[in-house]
């Protein structure tokens, strides 16, 4: 059960597949003190990485956001992911691509650096939010930037310091994560997965106007809920709203779909049904895309 910081098999770094333990990256790297790397998580289900092509175009994307380019295509990058999980014989596992400037100059614009690239491919599989009674969600005290301050639709190392420290004050106070507001108090998303909640057998959820609009997310809304007949609203909510909602969970390609228990805001507690009937036939249409 090797957490990725002990992986020793195989990763590509700069176009060439070498052993984890060879990889070196200068302690200068432009990216390392300036929050400059962009990057991906991809589940292998069964062999198969789902969705990655999808992922390596939001890669190429995230980078352009921070100024730079992946010299590989999203093509490109699926075969040697491809290989790689088979260099590594995983049968389920994450992969992790991350693209950085490396360390040959010190300007905040980074221009004379180089872009370097490395996928690492590993397994078995550490789950996050691996909870079977549901999540104990509370709601963050630090709010999310607006709109207009970041590319939020980047996938960039940037963009998760909130994230962790948003985290690591929820766990610190007995929850597995939180919800987190924007400037104006609707709800948004967890730290790293998305949120919906169901009310009325219909599926609500934050409308992504300052966050990731995950992958995991857009396949329950247009592949999953309209296989299921399940009306979808994306919008602008507050807490309150969640008044009378029958279940709830979080979706994201590491965490998948995830119940979630209870939300905890101020005086307010609201609490969801686990194994609600329509949650389980969305987790159960997932499982069955990502094991097709
Ligand atoms: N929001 C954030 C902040 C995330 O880190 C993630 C995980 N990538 C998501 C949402 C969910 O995105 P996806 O479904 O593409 O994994």
């Amino acid at each position: 059960m090797a957490a990725i910081g002990q992986f020793d098999g195989y990763i590509w770094l700069n176009n060439t597949f070498i052993k984890s333990h060879d990889a070196k990256i200068h302690i200068a790297a432009h990216s390392l003190h300036y929050a400059g790397s962009v990057f991906e998580g991809i589940r292998i289900y069964n062999t198969k990485p789902f969705k990655q092509l999808d992922h390596y175009k939001r890669l190429c994307i995230s980078a352009e956001a921070m100024g730079y380019s992946i010299q590989y295509s999203p093509e490109y990058l699926c075969d040697i992911t491809n290989q790689l999980i088979n260099m590594n014989q995983l049968q389920d596992g994450y992969i992790r691509p991350i693209a950085w400037r490396g360390g040959e100059d010190h300007h905040i614009n980074g221009h004379n650096c180089t872009i370097n690239i490395a996928i690492i491919a590993y397994n078995p599989f550490d789950l996050i939010h691996n909870r079977a009674h549901g999540l104990r969600l509370c709601i963050a005290k630090w709010r999310k930037a607006h709109q207009t301050s970041l590319p939020f639709y980047a996938k960039g190392s940037g963009l998760y310091m909130m994230s962790t420290i948003i985290q690591n004050e929820a766990i610190q106070s007995g929850f597995d994560d939180a919800l987190v507001l924007d400037q104006e108090g609707f709800l948004t998303e967890a730290t790293t997965s998305n949120f919906f909640f169901i009310k009325d057998n219909i599926l609500y959820t934050p409308i992504s106007d300052c966050f990731l609009n995950g992958i995991t997310r857009q396949t329950v809304i247009n592949e999953i809920a309209p296989s299921l007949n399940l009306k979808v609203i994306e919008g602008k909510f507050l807490v309150s709203f969640m008044h009378g909602a029958h279940a709830a969970f979080l979706t994201g390609t590491a965490a998948g779909i995830k119940e979630i228990a209870s939300i905890h805001h101020e005086e307010d507690i609201f609490h969801f049904a686990i194994h609600q009937d329509i949650l389980e036939r969305i987790k159960s249409a997932y499982s069955q895309l990502v094991e097709a």
